[in-house]
């Protein structure tokens, strides 16, 4: 693959007034939008829902952002219906012509970044910066995967004499996205079209806790003139229209991101083929991680503290990339986690729209109930070095102070299960075969990092780490698209890499033609 003209989108430069000013404005523009009414829709015509799903804000509770209409089953058959109807002429336009719809999308996303950010910042508490990068990595998946697609489009020829051979690419049909709340942007936009620029129709099915941005795509991408039924939006309860979407006969890929659970359950349910159906689902599932980070004795302690901090409490570490791990050589303990203590402590937590805040709060009330389950657990087996409590200073939303548990004992559950919020275990280690064995026993396989000055041993994490994002000498969140394909393996995924050279060719059917000439 051949994707030379591709260029990251740049982030905003916001140590200028002008865009603090203008992202200041979008806050206020989009507090003037509360409370309204998002319909779904099906086959381009906006339907309401049986139910609703109220859309809160993580850091002031009281807030309601907006009612989201919630789709029953019969609700998830038509958008299916929509699609299967909608395939047969979308399967037809040219690549290049659908590669433009994302190019448009993209140029849409552009204008209207500010918009964006603000609806982030309330509706899943990110703060203004990783909300900004996140605007960008959507704009990267759309120009990409539309130049990925269009070198994807040449035959790939192997003449012989008296025979001709091409290899070529036809959609798979219908697709069913399933997206997370923790990237509500970038991971939903990236799955969809790369689902869109391979020929295939589309339902989407946002997280209940992220709606409303998921409504903002798709009216980016009808203003972008996508045709009708093409893309469906379809929020709902998982529980409640899952089963429809993952079990039609119609649908022919599920491409999810989440948890674990979720993830194995759909690829149960996808692997089982109702008698109607004629092939068996294909199934792209992103899922969790348990990340560690392993700090050498030679490393440059004050970049490792650095990248453990950020890695570990970036948005309230709700990052299946987070780092909820850090292995320490024993030459080193000492002194590290003596850094590491400070630099966490002095970490302010705080809304998102505050600027100052290095984190906010966690998404919602049963997040918050979990990792205050796991932070009791980390009290029971281990012993508590950070601990800061916040439930009386900041009452209105689910805010939970950076933890830091250093694991005595042999184990504890908290380096199993992937507790998705602020809280880092920490672990001794006698050299660097502990650690690489330590950093390996996790049934996940995403991210990983290193801090070391030797090439040795860089080179020893290169070949002996198992994760599929490995990275040395820096933090292990914020991959970038092209940069840093993206995705792993055992418990982590089901497919190949997202931003990554062979992500397209997931959502479609191969085809080799040989003709005797
Ligand atoms: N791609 C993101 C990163 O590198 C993580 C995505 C996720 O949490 O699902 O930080």
């Amino acid at each position: 693959l051949n994707v030379t003209k591709f260029q990251n989108e740049p982030n905003t430069d916001f140590s200028r007034k002008k865009y603090r000013d203008d992202i200041k404005q979008a806050l206020k523009d989009v507090e003037e939008l509360f409370g309204q009414d998002y319909p779904l829709n099906i086959d381009g015509k906006a339907q309401d829902g049986r139910a609703h799903i109220v859309s809160r804000c993580p850091f002031d509770k009281e807030l309601k952002l907006g009612a989201v209409a919630a789709a029953s089953p019969e609700q998830a058959e038509q958008a299916i219906a929509a699609c299967l109807r909608a395939s047969t002429q979308w399967k037809k336009v040219p690549v290049d012509h659908r590669a433009e719809y994302l190019d448009l999308i993209a140029a849409e996303m552009r204008s209207r970044r500010f918009e964006l950010i603000a609806w982030m910042v309330y509706e899943t508490g990110k703060p203004w910066v990783e909300a900004d990068a996140e605007v960008s990595e959507a704009i990267d998946f759309c120009r990409y995967y539309a130049l990925a697609m269009r070198d994807l489009d040449a035959e790939l020829r192997c003449d012989y004499p008296s025979e001709e051979n091409a290899l070529f690419y036809r959609p798979r049909g219908v697709a069913v996205v399933i997206s997370p709340w923790n990237f509500p942007l970038a991971i939903l936009t990236g799955m969809v079209t790369a689902a869109l620029v391979t020929g295939n129709t589309v339902v989407m099915k946002p997280a209940e806790e992220s709606s409303i941005i998921a409504f903002k795509l798709m009216e980016i991408a009808r203003d972008a003139g996508l045709p009708t039924g093409v893309l469906n939006y379809l929020p709902g309860i998982g529980e409640e229209i899952g089963p429809t979407l993952v079990g039609s006969p119609d649908v022919d890929i599920i491409a999810f991101t989440g948890s674990r659970e979720v993830g194995l359950e759909i690829n149960r349910q996808a692997a089982n083929p109702e008698s109607q159906q004629n092939g068996v689902k294909k199934v792209i599932a992103e899922m969790g991680g348990k990340n560690a980070i392993i700090i050498d004795d030679d490393a440059d302690l004050d970049d490792a503290v650095h990248g453990v901090v950020s890695s570990t409490f970036g948005f309230a570490g709700q990052k299946c990339s987070a780092c909820s791990r850090v292995i320490v050589l024993k030459n080193v303990y000492d002194t590290f986690l003596e850094r590491l203590t400070g630099a966490i402590e002095s970490l302010k937590v705080g809304p998102a729209t505050d600027p100052g805040a290095d984190f906010g709060p966690v998404i919602s009330q049963e997040a918050y109930d979990r990792i205050q389950d796991f932070i009791e657990i980390g009290h029971e087996e281990c012993a508590a070095i950070v601990n800061v409590d916040l439930s009386e200073e900041l009452p209105n939303g689910y805010f939970i102070g950076p933890h830091l548990f250093e694991v005595q004992e042999e184990h504890s559950r908290i380096l199993d299960a992937e507790i998705f919020g602020p809280v880092l275990a920490i672990q001794k280690a006698k050299d660097l075969d502990q650690a690489l064995q330590i950093a390996n026993e996790s049934d996940y396989a995403l991210t990983g990092g290193i801090y070391s000055r030797s090439p040795k041993n860089l080179e020893r994490a290169r070949n002996e780490f198992l994760v599929g994002n490995l990275y040395l000498n820096r933090g292990i969140t914020g991959a970038i698209v092209q940069r840093h394909p993206f995705g792993g393996f055992r418990m982590s995924g089901i497919g190949t890499k997202a931003g990554g050279p062979d992500y397209l060719q997931q959502f479609m059917l191969p085809i080799s033609v040989t003709e005797n000439t």
